[in-house]
């Protein structure tokens, strides 16, 4: 039997431009709100976040957006990235369903974060900006940031959830070794850092506090922005290269995807992937199952409501209509750092409400099972996260298997896992435990949405 095969672009295919799903949606999106008058907010109001080509690229409805030759030229250092074709996986499985998987891995800190980071950097420096805040999870996202602020010079300050700066050491030392300064979150750097520590003097962090604190930097300081790594409408655009590569790809490798796979935190590797094809079906193509798959231990799509609600803990940001779990929801640890968000992308909850996207959830043992099993028939150890985009694929094979389908599966690997092995010693040593969210903390979570009059 023939081994796997890879699909190569060469340089020249590099995308020239990012695909932006707000142009062919048959509703819009709905407004962003105010945080203090609940009225939708302008342009203007972003500016002390962001810097205004960015703030363009989050309201635009311009189907295709040129993407800065001098960033292309950054991406060159690793895209177009490869796509598989999984033969040794498909022979492990005993399935007539082809499988093909895009690996983001490939970039300098292996995942598909630097798609955005390089962007978001580089429109940054064109605007003066001289330091960046952002937080950081298990680090994915504050090492990719790091990077690219390395590339252009400027300053970046990372907040990273305490419970990560702890037990996660490597992607803070790789965040130091971009320059970058690391502090963990909650700190008594900012006021809403020292707000929590006072009621919890031990208060291990969540995504939400420490956008809170990055937030709260950005918005003190002229030369100061925020970056954020997920979630919004401009990071989204700017994975679009992935789903734009993979759609050349499938062409070359002869095969159309019925099905599409994505794993979602924020939404935006899923987006990637998933937007230039769905752009496809919303110009008159042809309609594939789509599916985003969430930690059942942090389940936005299928367990949370689809409200306006704030982006971070500490209520500072804008008010956005997206799927949450509430932003006081702190969920269960598990070991997909990537994938604790209590919120999704309004832009993957607005497809989702228009029945564009299915979305499942599983629990992480089956998803590591699921990682394993790939690792040892394709050579690669994904990223926790990534495994669960690899079990919902797997089980689609496996249904082609019973129900005897041809039918092609196109799986986003979003990244590698090697700072991510203590995580697989704990999964081998039977350590890892399934862990369920507190019904009852979301129950309250949910009920503290804010309430906000019906918006034209
Ligand atoms: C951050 C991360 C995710 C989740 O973020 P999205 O915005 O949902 O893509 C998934 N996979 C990896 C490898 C990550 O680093």
């Amino acid at each position: 039997m023939s081994d796997s095969v890879k699909y190569l672009l060469s340089e020249k295919d590099l995308p020239k431009s990012w695909y932006n799903l707000a142009a062919d949606l048959p509703e819009p999106l709905p407004p962003v709100l105010h945080p203090g008058t609940l009225k939708p907010i302008g342009p203007d109001d972003l500016a002390p976040l962001f810097p205004m080509s960015l703030i363009q690229q989050e309201v635009t409805t311009q189907r295709m957006i040129d993407i800065p030759k001098p960033v292309r030229d950054v991406y060159r250092q690793w895209r177009p990235s490869p796509l598989y074709r999984a033969r040794r996986l498909e022979q492990a499985l005993d399935t007539p369903a082809r499988i093909y998987y895009k690996y983001e891995g490939v970039s300098p800190t292996g995942s598909h974060k630097p798609n955005t980071s390089v962007p978001q950097a580089y429109y940054n420096k064109e605007a003066g900006v001289k330091r960046l805040t952002t937080e950081t999870g298990a680090g994915q996202w504050g090492s990719s940031l790091a990077f690219a602020g390395a590339h252009y010079g400027l300053e970046v300050k990372v907040f990273m959830v305490k419970v990560s700066y702890n037990h996660k050491p490597y992607r803070r030392f790789m965040m130091h070794a971009f320059g970058a300064d690391v502090t963990a979150s909650p700190s008594v750097e900012t006021a809403s850092g020292r707000a929590i520590l006072e009621k919890d003097p031990d208060c291990l962090g969540s995504l939400g506090i420490a956008i809170s604190e990055a937030v709260e930097i950005a918005a003190q300081r002229d030369d100061t922005k925020y970056s954020l790594g997920s979630v919004l409408n401009h990071v989204l655009l700017h994975q679009t290269v992935i789903g734009q590569e993979a759609i050349m790809q499938m062409e070359i490798a002869g095969d159309d995807p019925d099905i599409i796979v994505g794993c979602t935190g924020g939404g935006s590797n899923f987006a990637g992937i998933a937007f230039p094809f769905m752009g496809l079906h919303l110009r008159g193509g042809r309609k594939r199952r789509i599916i985003a798959v969430e930690p059942s231990a942090c389940p936005s799509l299928t367990k949370g409501k689809l409200a306006y609600d704030f982006g971070d803990t500490a209520h500072l940001t804008p008010l956005v209509k997206m799927h949450t779990l509430g932003s006081t929801f702190v969920p269960p640890g598990f070991h997909a750092g990537g994938l604790r968000y209590h919120g999704m992308a309004p832009m993957v909850s607005h497809a989702a409400k228009l029945g564009l996207l299915e979305a499942v959830s599983f629990h992480q043992l089956e998803c590591f099972a699921a990682g394993i099993q790939f690792a040892k028939a394709e050579g690669i150890i994904p990223a926790p996260e990534a495994n669960h985009a690899l079990r919902a694929g797997i089980n689609e094979a496996l249904r082609c298997k019973q129900e005897g389908k041809r039918e092609v599966i196109l799986i986003n690997l979003s990244g590698h896992g090697h700072f991510d092995m203590q995580a697989y010693d704990d999964y081998f040593c039977g350590k890892l435990k399934d862990v369920a969210y507190d019904p009852k903390e979301l129950a309250m979570a949910l009920a503290g949405l804010p309430s906000v009059p019906a918006v034209a």
